[in-house]
Parts: C-alpha cells; sequence; structure tokens
C-alpha cells in the first residue's frame, strides 16, 4: 500500500475547504484500494475561519493534519512546510480553490507508479478567465526567465504536482529563504510528465495575488534563478563609454570647425539625465541581489509554526 500525501497551502479559504475536501474525499475512496492518504493542510496565517474549518475536518477524519503559521509567510513557504512534513511515498501539491482539479489524481498516480517519470506537473494552455494586462506580463516574465536563466522555467507551468518522495527530499534540500518554486521544480530536475489542461476558475473565494505582488514574485524569479541582470550593467556601462568616446571626438571637431563654445547644453543635459538614470538603474540591479544575499545569511525561519494537530 502506498501513501499519497496532499498538500494544501490554505490562505483565507474557508468558502473554498470544504468543496475541496469534498472533492478530493471522493477522489481518494476510488483509489482507497490501492493506496493510503493524507491530508495536509497548511493555513498560511488566514485571518478568516480558515483554522475553524481545518479543526472541525480533522475531527471528523483522522487522515485531515493541519499545520498553522504564526501570521501569513507566503505560499512558497507554505509549500516549503507541506513537504517537509508530508510522510508519503508520492507527495501532491493542490490549491484548495479546485483550480488544480483532484480528478487528475488518480492517472497521475498511476503514471508514476510504472516507474518512467518521478514527477507529473500540471500547465494551463489557456489563461481564460484572466485580466488580459496580466496575461501578457505573464507571458513576458516566462519569455525573459528563459532568456536569463538556465533553470527551464515552463511557461503556465502550475504549482499542481505529483512527486515521487526522492524528488520531494530534493527540494526540501533547498532550504534556501527566498523561494521561488517554479525555478526549484526545474532546477532539481527528474523525469517530468506534463498534463496540459485548459484554466479552471476558483470555485469560492477570490484571488490573492494582486499584479503588485506578481511583480514582486517575479523579481524573485530573475533574481534568484539568473545573475545575468549583473552582468548587463556591464554591458550597459561598456557601450556608454564607447558612445561617449565618439562624442569627444564629436565635439573636438565640431569646435574646432565652427568654434561654438557654448551650444549643446540641452544635449549635455539629456546626457547627464540618461547615463544617471542607467546608473541608477544598474545599482537597483546590484541592490537586488545585495537584499537577497542580506536575507539568506540571516538563516531566519522560512516559516513559523503556531498550532498544529500532529
Ligand atoms: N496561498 C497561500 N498563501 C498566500 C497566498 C495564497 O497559502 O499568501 C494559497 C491559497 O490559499 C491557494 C493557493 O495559494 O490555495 C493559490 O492562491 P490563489 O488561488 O489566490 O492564486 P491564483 O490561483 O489566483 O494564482
Ligand atoms: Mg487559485
Amino acid at each position: 500500500m502506498k501513501k499519497i500525501s496532499i498538500v494544501v497551502p490554505c490562505y483565507n479559504e474557508q468558502e473554498a475547504i470544504p468543496y475541496f475536501y469534498e472533492e478530493v474525499q471522493k477522489v481518494s475512496s476510488t483509489m482507497s484500494d490501492k493506496c493510503e492518504f493524507e491530508f495536509l493542510f497548511i493555513n498560511d496565517g488566514s485571518k478568516d475561519d480558515t483554522l475553524n474549518v481545518l479543526k472541525n475536518l480533522s475531527k471528523e477524519d483522522s487522515r485531515v493534519k493541519y499545520i498553522s503559521f504564526s501570521r501569513n509567510f507566503g505560499k512558497e513557504a507554505a509549500m516549503y512546510a507541506g513537504l517537509k512534513e508530508a510522510t508519503g511515498d508520492y507527495v501532491a501539491i493542490l490549491d484548495a480553490d479546485l483550480q488544480d482539479p483532484p480528478s487528475l489524481l488518480p492517472s497521475m498516480f498511476e503514471t508514476l507508479e510504472e516507474g518512467e517519470y518521478d514527477c507529473v506537473a500540471t500547465r494551463r494552455v489557456t489563461r481564460k478567465g484572466e485580466p488580459k494586462i496580466r496575461s501578457f506580463f505573464a507571458r513576458l516574465f516566462y519569455k525573459i526567465m528563459n532568456a536569463i536563466s538556465n533553470t527551464d522555467v515552463v511557461d503556465g507551468a502550475r504549482d499542481f504536482r505529483f512527486m515521487t518522495r526522492q524528488m520531494v527530499n530534493a527540494i526540501i534540500e533547498i532550504s534556501e529563504y527566498n523561494r521561488f518554486s517554479k525555478g526549484i521544480f526545474g532546477f532539481v530536475g527528474f523525469k517530468t510528465k506534463w498534463l496540459e489542461y485548459e484554466n479552471i476558475e476558483r470555485v469560492a473565494g477570490k484571488t490573492k495575488w494582486s499584479f503588485w505582488k506578481l511583480f514582486l514574485y517575479s523579481l524573485e524569479g530573475f533574481t534568484a534563478f539568473s545573475t545575468k541582470p549583473l552582468v548587463l550593467s556591464t554591458i550597459m556601462g561598456i557601450l556608454l563609454c564607447f558612445v561617449a568616446f565618439i562624442m569627444v571626438i564629436v565635439i573636438i571637431c565640431n569646435t574646432f570647425i565652427f568654434g561654438n563654445p557654448v551650444g549643446g547644453w540641452l544635449s549635455l543635459a539629456c546626457i547627464i539625465l540618461f547615463v544617471g538614470g542607467i546608473q541608477l538603474f544598474c545599482t537597483g540591479i546590484i541592490g537586488q541581489y545585495l537584499a537577497k544575499t542580506y536575507l539568506e545569511v540571516k538563516h531566519r525561519p522560512i516559516y513559523i509554526v503556531k498550532e498544529r494537530n500532529f
């Protein structure tokens, strides 16, 4: 009998959890002859009644385990906690809002049981029901990310994954503070089978990701999985030096031929602004890496547990 751990990060999901539990419970009963289940809910500092909903569930069903954080640490921290605490031979990560259909679990399980793959991952091929502007920037992010990073980050990949114990252990090994799972999954490698499906809208409640939060998360991705932006500042520096050199020659010729020492102050002002801007931009890039390094060397815990039932 194989054991499957279902890891569910929850932040303000009091409406969605009952639907989710019902769904996943149905699926688990169809598989009960082949495997046993463990449902591991991570309450990521919810401000609503999520914790009580989880407590009640755990009273009814002994397979329901929960960990409750002392505050909101973010989905990345919740997923890490879940993977760390999961005890199954296989571990799956699912969102609580049913955007990750539990009905895929049986076929994912079968695929891994055959032994060829170490992981079944999902990606959505459409972004239906999402604001156009958000889709545009999401696509742009994946383009830039894959251009500047050696780690493969798949466009539209969800965090919904079904993994072997071996792969989970590899992910837990990566205990960095600035976590970007989409990159970490790619980094650890292993043979992954991709399932594609259309975007499904959440069953209840609303999304926790504002545009601003996603933007910051994308910067996390860039700095965590590429150091190319640092190279960019070097290249820009070299280019500007070259441009300046040409301009010096132009100015010298100009002075000797036309003898006009005052003209051109406007262009000079533009150049000063332009170069100043680029300098700040590059300092900003370096600052990003420095800040991440600063947070990393502090070795602060990724999450703090306040309450748990196991
Ligand atoms: N989530 C979390 N902590 C957070 C934000 C989100 O644990 O700080 C959980 C949330 O409860 C859900 C999953 O992460 O189960 C995905 O969040 P959401 O559905 O809001 O994101 P979207 O699907 O809109 O990208
Ligand atoms: Mg969702």
